[in-house]
């Protein structure tokens, strides 16, 4: 593919482009509205609408926690208020909005229009609200449908709020949807979310009147996504056409200054970044999602977005819509903003810290300590379920998270290993320490210490808030699961979390039923949870360095699951017996596994595969030339010099140098287009070999680019360099 942009022009506009200007949303009097004035206004809120009675309001509520399903002429009153708010907004079209296999989202849009008696009007059908066919041939299904029965439907969410999509030239109402088969298979990343969601909440509000808290009726899970991301010039992407097909750069030097001082992380935000960060907390908020905090992080060019918590469903949805802003945004500016993992080699990498706990309807964050966590039974309980959740099922869950761009963070010493662990912090593992000794807890040393519950809940903070080197930190009042990759959908990652919860909370149950029939008190039987959970899972707890190689080792001899690839992740989900835990607790069927097993592990397969192509492309069009340009200027000097019987031992030398690194490649080069023919057919195993093999191959070959980046002068090399492309003015 031929370089859309060339070096020199592109970095020429990027170093003259403007700031951008937006518009501030004012009001009457002249002064710009505070954002509570503008949040949520592209939002249809059922519960706030004036056209809507409350018997329908109470209707809905019930309705989406799983209740009666809404009567027809509930759903014609909300079809037709939502239609009036739309319309009065500007929008001329609806779409049923989901997320398919493939992890972003999809719709299929319609016009309002209608016609009555031959005139023209404007109208959404209830059946159009619940129910809408997108051809669901065309969506990966792994194979598990064959075309004539290729049907499948999306239903209306009345979980997640419906709203309003703004494009230059017109408006959309976008209506949060499940996608699935006429069988009933689930085709999208929301359905096992959503009914992860309705198992953990029987379960988890079970547990609690269980542990007293009769009032209880009703358990949400809450999540807030920490998203990282990486901007860069637009010039400069379509200059890199690795950039441009596969979403990183397949190779580059190093520039002499990345990270190494430390001084990107929280430093100032650079002007044109701040100005697009601006206008995205702008429309995220008129979007009604919660934008909280923006600020660089580690690499240069790289920074993150974190919104205030909320439902996990919803939670989910707006992390799709902030992925979607933040690039629809990002191009207002003349930025790509990109997602993937690892866009740049050797610079960190970009993850999804998705944080995670489960609240009641009466107000209880069941990840919150109390006053005395030693006596916080059920508190403790909870954490020790959450361990043994983990540990029983950190295959699926490492399964959960694989994808090939994941695979260069995890275990890439930067990000969470691919080993996954619990980490608890100081005070709760000293407390699970002398709970399986059976001793009662003590502060540790200082006797000054006393665990009144600020205390406690900063001394449960402060050194929770520590360890970054975890993919599954309790922090203070919630769990992080940090290894989530930076462009996944949460749905599967939560959805496989809550279904691991679900199993072990549901076996404490049933504990806690049999030791208070049998006249125990409520903290004996909580205490006896806490103890036997934190025995069994106690080899997956672990609070060290996890970056470190006495890690790898020292997991091993526990007996841990290191799956470094996808390839070898997603075999696990392959196997019926580890994934069970999911069909029993009603989040997936067997079919449906299958179908996410063979979508993952195609697409696996195909992303590596187009990355292999395009690099052989870039050295063949972009490295190798670069360095014949080279070779050419030398071998006229290195002539010249002769001619006039001068030696020219620096000249040989480079030209010695270069000739050398260029044979080791196209050598190599040679191999591996050998390699990628003969791979074999069978997927897994295709898979297997691409992870083990072939892309190693290709890491040894952008690093041959590199050398030869780094050989070749600056005035002859095509492709923007990283110290250009992540330093913004
Ligand atoms: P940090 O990661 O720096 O400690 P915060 O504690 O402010 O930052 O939280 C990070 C993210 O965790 C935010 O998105 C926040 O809304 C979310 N969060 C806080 N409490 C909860 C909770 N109980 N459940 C789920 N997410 C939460
Ligand atoms: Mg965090």
């Amino acid at each position: 593919m031929a370089t859309v942009e060339t070096r020199d022009n592109a970095r020429h506009i990027a170093i003259h482009r403007e700031v951008q200007f937006i518009d501030r949303p004012i009001n009457d009097d002249g002064n710009y509205k505070k954002i509570s004035e503008y949040y949520g206004e592209l939002v249809f809120d059922i519960q706030e609408s004036d056209s809507v009675p409350p018997a329908i309001k109470k209707a809905v509520l019930e309705s989406s926690r799983g209740g009666k399903s809404l009567t027809p002429e509930s759903i014609e009153v909300i079809a037709n208020a939502v239609t009036n708010w739309a319309i009065a907004n500007g929008a001329t079209h609806f779409c049923h909005w989901f997320q398919p296999l493939t992890g972003g989202t999809a719709e299929k849009q319609d016009s309002f229009l209608d016609l009555k008696n031959g005139k023209p009007i404007e109208r959404l059908s209830p059946s159009q609200l619940i129910q809408g066919e997108p051809d669901a041939s065309s969506f990966p299904n792994g194979g598990s449908r064959s075309t004539f029965e290729a049907r499948g439907y999306t239903s209306w969410d009345l979980s997640s709020p419906m709203f309003l999509e703004e494009t230059p030239n017109g408006t959309t109402l976008c209506i949060p949807t499940a996608f699935v088969s006429y069988t009933g298979d689930a085709l999208d990343m929301k359905t096992p979310l959503l009914r992860s969601i309705t198992r953990l909440n029987e379960v988890a509000t079970r547990f609690l009147k269980l542990a007293g808290h009769n009032e209880v009726n009703d358990v949400t899970i809450t999540c807030g996504c920490e998203q990282e991301y990486f901007l860069i010039d637009k010039s400069y992407y379509y200059a890199r056409p690795d950039l441009v097909q596969t979403g990183r750069t397949l190779f580059g030097k190093a520039a002499s200054k990345h990270q190494q001082l430390d001084d990107h992380y929280f430093g100032i935000i650079p002007t044109r970044v701040m100005s697009f960060m601006q206008e995205l907390d702008q429309e995220l908020h008129r979007l009604g999602i919660p934008s909280k905090t923006r600020h660089n992080e580690v690499a240069p060019g790289q920074f993150e977005l974190a919104p205030i918590f909320k439902e996990a469903n919803v939670a989910s949805d707006n992390n799709q819509l902030i992925m979607a802003m933040i690039k629809e945004i990002a191009a207002k500016h003349e930025f790509v903003a990109l997602l993937h993992e690892k866009p740049f080699a050797g610079i960190n990498g970009s993850g999804k810290h998705v944080n995670w706990s489960m609240a009641s309807d009466t107000g209880i964050n069941m990840l919150e300590p109390g006053n005395e966590p030693h006596q916080n039974n059920r508190f403790l309980a909870t954490i020790a379920i959450i361990c043994e959740a983990v540990s029983r099922h950190a295959g699926p869950l490492r399964a959960a998270i694989a994808s090939a761009g994941n695979d260069h963070r995890l275990g890439a010493n930067e990000a969470p290993p691919s080993i996954i662990s619990v980490f608890l912090g100081d005070t709760i593992n000293a407390i699970f320490d002398s709970i399986r000794d059976g001793k009662t807890f003590k502060p540790s040393g200082d006797s000054t210490i006393d665990l009144g519950a600020n205390q406690l809940f900063n001394l449960l903070k402060d050194n929770t808030d520590r360890n970054r080197t975890s993919p599954f930190a309790f922090t203070g009042n919630k769990f992080e699961f940090r290894a989530v990759g930076s462009a996944a959908s949460v749905s599967f990652p939560v959805a496989v979390l809550n279904g691991a919860v679900t199993e072990v909370m549901k076996e404490s149950c049933e504990l806690l039923e049999k030791d208070l029939a049998a006249g125990k008190s409520i903290d004996d039987a909580l205490f006896n949870i806490t103890k036997k959970w934190a025995t069994t899972s106690e080899s997956c707890i672990f609070n060290g360095d996890g970056y470190s190689d006495d890690w790898v080792e020292e997991a091993a001899k526990r007996g841990l699951l290191n799956l470094k690839t996808t390839a070898d992740a997603l075999k696990v989900m392959a196997d019926k017996k580890q994934m069970s835990f999911l069909t029993e607790a009603g989040v997936m069927s067997p079919n449906e596994l299958d179908m996410r097993y063979n979508v993952l592990l195609e697409r696996y397969i195909t992303l590596r595969e187009i990355e292999f192509s395009a690099l052989i492309d870039l050295i063949n069009q972009n490295v190798i030339p670069s360095a014949i340009d080279y070779k050419l200027k030398l071998g006229t000097v290195i002539a010249n010099q002769k001619a006039i019987g001068l030696e020219c031992t620096v000249e040989v030398k480079l030209y010695e140098n270069l000739n050398f690194t260029m044979e080791c490649l196209a050598t190599q080069l040679n191999v591996f287009k050998m390699s990628i023919e003969s791979l074999t057919h069978d997927e897994q195993d295709r898979a297997e070999e691409i992870a083990s093999t072939l892309f190693p191959k290709s890491e040894e070959l952008g690093a041959l680019c590199a050398d030869l980046e780094a050989l070749v002068p600056d005035n002859i090399w095509t492709l923007p360099k990283y110290y250009e492309m992540l330093h913004h003015k």
